[in-house]
């Protein structure tokens, strides 16, 4: 290995998100490309004309950077292999097809979608095996000329030599196929655009690709592949075909198992290396108990070998458990840095910079709840208290524990209690709270859910005279004098 340049790409076609598996992919060839110092190739495969769009060429860009994959030639990096979009490469996949065609190694073909079809029938009356019946193979240059005369455009087709396909994957070993089962499938459609199986092997040829690593989504393309390596007589690049990703129905992974765009996970307010991390572990493992991986781990002990042959199952409790260990250890700071963006998009922040105050008290809040969220929308939802004027009771807490013989009489004490209190700190707060369950010979936590629902409208949260501290004075009392009158007015309905 150590003599062979490596040379590995992720090749998306940009028509939708960068989901899940692609992500996979990329991270895989990334570090397989950072493991052997080697280079990594972003090359956008936009030959769909009608679903390619510059939206998710973006999207794509925005994913890779937002998980730290940088690449080394592609898009922005203009390097002597490019371009790096498909479409910019069209002359080339055109002098390719041109050499095959003269070699007697593609052929024309003017069938129109109804032959085909009326081709295809016969053989299923027939019942031969299913393929083009090659009547444009030997067509003469008289017939060619009426066909285009009939305004008829074709296509240039492969032909296939019957033999047996064999290479040899890096994950799954040896892999048969049957050359005489294939077609003489299309690599020049009729509009001049190459197929995705003609583009990607002149592509990967020129641009030196010495691994293909991508998902076994395209196991079946690879023997086609292959014969038209053959035929323009490019060495191979060695293959590895990564196992599916799986909901965990053990279906093949789709929006049905919830969020597969990576973007949708910056979105939710993921920590990208965390992200990393587990997409990593999808097939992937280090051999031992080790579970977290910074991204400069991950490159020393990436390995093709400890890829697993099976099929890896996406979990989103995983997933939350690799946020929730990232987030566990992240500085309060930067982290204070991480969700400001989610506090202004729900306004619970509207000027543009914080005042040092300001960013004092939100530090105090990320200290309160660190370890207590999962990503950073959770976040949201759970301090929201903080960060409002009036908070919205949930029905079910004010009725189980705030809507209770004698509880307004506890709210009415701890707030003329702490209307006067001069020390607003977590021990003063905590000393009334006793005294006010003592004198109404009352348990501590008996007093203390009702005050948390009152004050966060929450049965669930931090400690609660952290918490009080932290809201301050004004807010609390404030609760405090809104809990009171709620409860007044149930209390007149009941
Ligand atoms: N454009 C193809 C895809 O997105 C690339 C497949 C390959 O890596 O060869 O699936």
């Amino acid at each position: 290995m150590e003599n062979e340049k490596i040379r590995v790409r992720f090749a998306p076609s940009p028509t939708g998100n960068l989901h899940i598996g692609g992500a996979r992919t990329a991270l895989f060839n990334w570090l397989y490309a950072r493991h052997y110092q080697g280079t990594f190739i972003l090359r956008i495969e936009d030959t769909d004309q009608v679903r390619s769009t510059e939206a998710a060429v973006n999207v794509i860009l925005e994913g890779m950077k937002w998980l730290g994959l940088d690449w080394d030639e592609g898009p922005g990096k203009e390097g002597k292999y490019g371009p790096y979009y498909q479409m910019q490469r069209l002359p080339l996949y055109q002098k390719y097809a041109e050499k095959l065609l003269k070699n007697k190694k593609a052929y024309y073909c003017y069938c129109t979608k109804e032959e085909l079809t009326e081709s295809r029938q016969k053989q299923i009356k027939e019942d031969k095996p299913l393929r083009y019946d090659r009547h444009c193979l030997n067509i003469s240059e008289e017939e060619k000329r009426r066909y285009e005369e009939e305004g008829r455009k074709p296509v240039i087709r492969l032909k296939i030599p019957a033999k047996k396909i064999v290479f040899n994957d890096l994950l799954r070993g040896e892999v048969n196929f049957e050359g005489e089962l294939l077609s003489d499938f299309v690599i020049v459609k009729s509009d001049g655009i190459p197929t995705y199986n003609f583009a990607v092997v002149i592509d990967d040829a020129l641009m030196d690709i010495s691994n293909v690593i991508r998902g076994d989504d395209h196991i079946s393309n690879t023997p086609k592949q292959i014969l038209i390596y053959e035929a323009l007589g490019f060495n191979l690049p060695k293959f590895a075909h990564l196992p599916m990703i799986m909901g965990s129905d053990h279906t093949r992974l789709s929006k049905r198992h919830g969020a597969t765009s990576v973007m949708e996970y910056k979105e939710i307010g993921y920590i990208p290396e965390a992200v990393v991390n587990y997409i990593a572990h999808l097939g992937w493992s280090s051999g031992d108990e080790r579970e977290i991986f910074s991204l400069e781990e991950l490159v020393k002990e990436f390995s093709l070998d400890k890829i697993s042959k099976h099929a890896a199952v996406f979990s989103i409790d995983k997933l939350n458990w690799f946020n929730s260990e990232y987030l566990k250890k992240r500085s309060v700071d930067s982290l204070v840095k991480m969700v400001i963006p989610f506090l202004k998009e729900a306004n619970y922040i509207k000027e543009e910079n914080l005042s040092p105050v300001k960013l004092e008290w939100l530090k105090e809040i990320i200290k309160l709840m660190q370890g207590r969220f999962k990503n950073f929308s959770q976040f949201i939802d759970y301090a929201d208290y903080f960060f409002v004027d009036k908070i919205d009771i949930e029905p079910q807490a004010f009725q189980s524990v705030l809507n209770k013989e004698g509880i307004s009489d506890i709210l009415k004490a701890l707030k003329e209690e702490l209307s006067v209190l001069k020390c607003w700190d977590e021990k003063s707060i905590e000393d009334i709270v006793r005294e006010i369950a003592s004198s109404l010979q009352i348990k501590g936590g008996k007093i203390i859910h009702p005050i948390r629902v009152a004050l966060t409208g929450k049965k669930i949260g931090p400690g609660l005279f952290e918490l009080i501290v932290v809201l301050g004075q004004e807010k609390t009392i404030q609760r405090l004098e809104e809990a009171i009158e709620k409860l007044k007015v149930a209390e007149t309905k009941k």
